[in-house]
């Protein structure tokens, strides 16, 4: 019998935020221990939490950027457990009426669109981190409070590489929303992996296996490369996997039994008796549907559909908001888009990367590429020079048209000034002409190279080629 995987995720992600949750403390990475904290973030007794309103509107935004439905009634619950990283000894959380549900990803995967439904992404403050030292450990409650929002997809990808997909296209879009910077190295995303497998083409759920601790996507997908085989392995050999939680050891590569499902916590849900139930006005959700953004996917299907753009120009520009927006301004309403793409990704990335700056130092506007477009599209300069004048361009902000006609780059079409060159050309190169009359036709191109050479390059090619030919067979 064949056997197929059958996995859902739980996507921990910072908020991107100024303050924590609940108090005024910096919601910052990277300072030393317990200096972003305060009475409220460190449980003290007697202290009041009061929501932070950006935490809300960026959880709402990401119910936006994930198709979710965003009710207008939410609350929040305290998860009761007792552990050093949560000073409360429980953890704010949204439990059974969350911020936003059902909606869905789509994403591109194995040369189509899958689709991931999104049962919850829902808001929660993140707790202290313990850290272990030769003699002693420590609680560091810095990140204690800071704003998470735990993205629940369905039990709707069935490979390590689709999951992994998914992962990078849910931090794709929460970076573009704005929402988190997503700094896997910074400890931004967290990810809970739940796997399980069944006999191909049935329907029914097998028994849920939860895998933890992996730091990186490509830890995802290596402890599901361990994991699907092992569960597959186990049910051929009649074995019955039964519900657990997993974890997974990337120094070894394997997964090992933490805690089954016997032990499993009974948190004791309770509403937070300190927190209102968020019950967000029509107004407020109105001004945030008004700024969600275009996501990444339909971004790249817009250009290729609007812009006649080929898939692969497409997907650079839609993974670089900003030269996909540079793009737009420039090739709206021209008639060859495609040609304004080329600039885009090869001329213009290139010379940001060697020069160590981006868009935003830009010396020039859009409109100024397309203008450089327009002169070799009308014949007004060959590609040659169009690439000279874009250095100048780049480095002053000069218009194109300008800059042609201040350093006389001008293409020459004029035959009477190409004939003068093309005669030269023939006299200084015997052999060449003479190969070129007894049939060797390649020979042309050299002699085309040298009138391009002796007139700088701005000979009209065409007209070239044209004259060279006509002189040496007349
Ligand atoms: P719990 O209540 O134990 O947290 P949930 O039903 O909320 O379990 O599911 C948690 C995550 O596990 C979700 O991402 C869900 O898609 C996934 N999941 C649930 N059941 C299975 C299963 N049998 N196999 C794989 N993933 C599952
Ligand atoms: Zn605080
Ligand atoms: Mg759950």
């Amino acid at each position: 019998m064949e056997y197929e995987a059958v996995i859902g995720l739980e996507t921990h992600v910072q908020l991107k935020t100024k303050s924590k949750m609940w108090c005024g403390c910096a919601n910052a990475f990277g300072a030393p221990a317990n200096t972003n904290v305060c009475p409220v973030c460190l449980g003290m007794p007697g202290v009041l939490p009061v929501a932070n309103a950006e935490a809300l509107r960026l959880t709402v935004l990401t119910g936006f950027l994930l198709n979710c439905e965003i009710p207008r009634f939410a609350k929040f619950d305290r998860k009761n457990y007792f552990y050093p990283d949560s000073a409360k000894n429980y953890q704010v959380t949204q439990y059974d009426k969350p911020s936003t549900r059902e909606g869905f990803l789509d994403f591109e995967f194995n040369g189509g669109i899958s689709r991931v439904r999104i049962t919850r992404a829902h808001l929660e403050e993140d707790v202290g981190k313990n850290n272990h030292f030769d003699r002693h450990s420590g609680v560091d409650f810095n990140r204690a409070g800071v704003p998470l929002l735990e993205i629940v997809s369905e039990p709707d990808l069935f490979s390590a590489d689709q999951a992994h997909a998914y992962l990078n296209a849910l931090t794709e879009l929460l970076v573009r929303g704005g929402i988190s910077d997503c700094d896997m190295e910074k400890g931004m995303v967290r990810c809970d992996v739940n796997v399980s497998v069944r006999p191909k083409g049935t329907t029914t759920l097998g028994a849920k296996i939860e895998i933890k601790n992996m730091n990186s996507f490509s830890g995802v997908r290596r402890a599901l490369d361990y994991e699907i085989p092992r569960q597959i392995e186990a049910v051929k050999k009649g074995e019955k996997l039964r519900q657990e939680t997993r974890r997974w050891d990337d120094l070894a590569g394997i997964t090992e039994t933490m805690r089954s499902k016997e032990d499993a916590h009974d948190y004791r849900y309770l509403p937070d008796p300190d927190l209102l139930p968020f019950t967000p006005s029509e107004d407020w959700i109105a001004s945030i549907r008004a700024v969600v953004p275009e996501l990444p996917l339909a971004r790249k299907q817009r250009l290729i559909r609007d812009f006649n753009l080929p898939p692969g120009d497409a997907e650079v520009l839609k993974a670089n908001d900003e030269l996909g927006n540079f793009f737009e301004k420039a090739a709206d309403g021209f008639r060859n888009p495609k040609a304004i793409a080329n600039w885009v990704i090869n001329g213009l990335s290139a010379q940001l990367a060697a020069t160590g700056t981006t868009l935003a130092d830009l010396r020039f506007p859009p409109g100024h590429l397309r203008e450089l477009v327009e002169l070799v599209e009308s014949g007004k300069i060959s590609t040659r020079i169009a690439q000279e004048v874009f250095t100048d361009l780049f480095t002053t902000g000069e218009a194109p048209a300008a800059i042609v006609e201040r350093k006389g780059l001008a293409q020459v079409s004029d035959t009477g000034a190409i004939e003068k060159i093309c005669d030269e050309v023939i006299a200084a190169n015997p052999g060449p002409a003479a190969d070129f009359r007894a049939g060797k036709v390649a020979a042309l191109n050299f002699l085309k190279g040298q009138v391009m050479k002796l007139s700088k390059g701005k000979a009209n090619p065409a007209v070239a080629g044209e004259t060279l030919e006509r002189k040496l067979q007349g």
